[in-house]
């Protein structure tokens, strides 16, 4: 069983994602680790974001894998390394590759492919998982999303300018949903779930309610 969970960046849903699938007894897939991981990757190789055959070659040469919360590049522990500034800037040479995207939305399959599973990312309803029983949409206004990552990086010791914040925000927008292949887009049989104003064990509850649901309503018919 899939549940595909997408929406935009700052929505909170690698945080509900991770509680449901816990309270479920699901797997979880963070999807967004997996353009990091080659994001990482190419950087740490010092090859060109723009040399697309280069990047797909490193694409389908190594190995992404999860050991419960870490994330593995040939074996290698990179959790922290993939989220730094330099990744997340990056990650749209990666995010826009077709080859790319094909390869590890393959890799994503297979991985689901192996049991239970919540998916999390951008187009996990509409591209790698179009026939998951329960699908949502996380959703939350941008001046929301920027507070919460301006609350994330105060609570990490970061300085953080709330302008620069959003502006990072809109651009981030802009390429996932304008990217020609895989953008963020809510599958039509996607339930919304709109996250402003709502504690995480608001948002858990309710997302686990709509699993439970699609659930039942699988093993009736
Ligand atoms: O979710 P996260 O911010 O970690 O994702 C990193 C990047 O990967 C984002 O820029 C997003 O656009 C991209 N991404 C994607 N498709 C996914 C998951 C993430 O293009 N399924």
């Amino acid at each position: 069983m899939v549940i595909a969970i997408d929406g935009p960046a700052g929505a909170g849903k690698s945080t509900v994602t991770r509680k449901l699938a816990d309270r479920l007894g699901f797997s979880f897939l963070d999807t967004g680790a997996m353009y990091r991981a080659v994001t990482w990757a190419a950087l740490s190789r010092n090859l060109e974001l723009s040399d697309s055959d280069g990047v797909l070659a490193l694409a389908k040469s190594i190995q992404i894998a999860f050991d419960a919360d870490r994330v593995l590049v040939d074996g290698e522990d990179v959790s922290e390394q993939i989220r730094t500034p330099e990744v997340t800037r990056n990650v749209v040479h990666v995010a826009d590759h077709f080859g790319v995207r094909d390869r590890l939305v393959e890799l994503q399959r297979e991985i689901a492919a192996t049991g239970n599973f919540v998916c999390e990312g951008r187009d996990q309803g509409t591209v790698a998982f179009p026939d998951a029983f329960c699908k949502i949409y996380l959703n939350a206004s941008p001046q929301y999303r920027a507070m919460r990552r301006v609350e994330q990086m105060q609570n990490a010791g970061q300085y953080v300018d709330f302008d620069q914040v959003i502006a990072d925000q809109n651009l981030r927008d802009e390429q996932d949903l304008n990217r020609e292949v895989g953008p963020l887009r809510r599958a039509e049989d996607a339930i919304e779930v709109n996250t402003d104003n709502q504690s995480i064990a608001d948002v858990v509850n309710a997302l686990e309610r709509i699993a439970l649901a699609k659930i039942a309503a699988r093993s009736e018919s």
